[in-house]
This record gives structure tokens, sequence and C-alpha cells, in this order.
């Protein structure tokens, strides 16, 4: 006698979905579209942000992307390439954050124009 299993659907395997986080620049001028930009302050006006600001509102301001986000450009590197042309040789400027608030607040660097040098170093 032979002994015949039913058969076992094999289950369809579900997509893992995988979440990428918007590239700065591309969060920076998709914000900047529905926004205002502000200086010298994060959020003063519930439609104004600075850089910084627009791009968290752009990907969220709590979700996972945000503080993955928030992580890579609080790091150190070299951010002379995103500063060129201005302060790049100083050595206070070490996170990608700061040279963008540097760019938005010291030089009232339009969005588009900072989204423009992040998109120039793959960001
Ligand atoms: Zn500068």
């Amino acid at each position: 006698m032979t002994l015949t299993l039913p058969a076992v659907e094999t289950p369809v395997a579900t997509p893992v979905e995988t979440k990428t986080a918007p590239k700065i620049s591309e969060a920076l001028r998709l914000g900047a579209m529905s926004t205002k930009q502000a200086f010298n302050a994060f959020h003063p006006k519930p439609d104004k942000f600075c850089a910084m600001g627009t791009i968290m509102h752009a990907v969220g301001f709590e979700n996972t992307e945000t503080e993955l986000m928030w992580e890579f450009m609080g790091a150190n590197c070299d951010v002379s390439p995103i500063l060129r042309d201005c302060c790049a040789s100083n050595p206070n400027f070490t996170t990608i954050w700061a040279a963008i608030i540097h760019l938005n607040d010291g030089h009232r660097m339009p969005r588009d124009q900072i989204a423009d040098r992040l998109a120039a170093v793959g960001l």
C-alpha cells in the first residue's frame, strides 16, 4: 500500500517590502514644493521650514527612514564638496546637516540650489 500524502501548496513568497529612504536632495526638492523657506529657525511657522526642516517634513518626522537619515547626516565626513566655493576649509563643518544649515542660514541659499549641491555628490 502506498501512502499518498496530500499535496501541500507551496506558500507563495510574499515580497519583502523594502523601504528605501529618499535621497536627501530629492526629499529637499519635494518638501520645497509645498513649503516656504525659513532661515535661522527649523520650523517657525506651519508652512515654513529651513532646509533641514524641509527634508524632515518631506520624509516624515518620526519614522525609521528619518532616524536613519538623521544619523547619516550627523556622521562626520568630508563636506567640502557640498560647501565648494564658500567655507569648504572651515573645520567647524564636519557633518552633512551642518553643511546644509550653513548654506541655508549662512548663505540664504535657495533650497533647490542646496539640493543641487547634495545631488552633485550623490546625496
Ligand atoms: Zn559658506
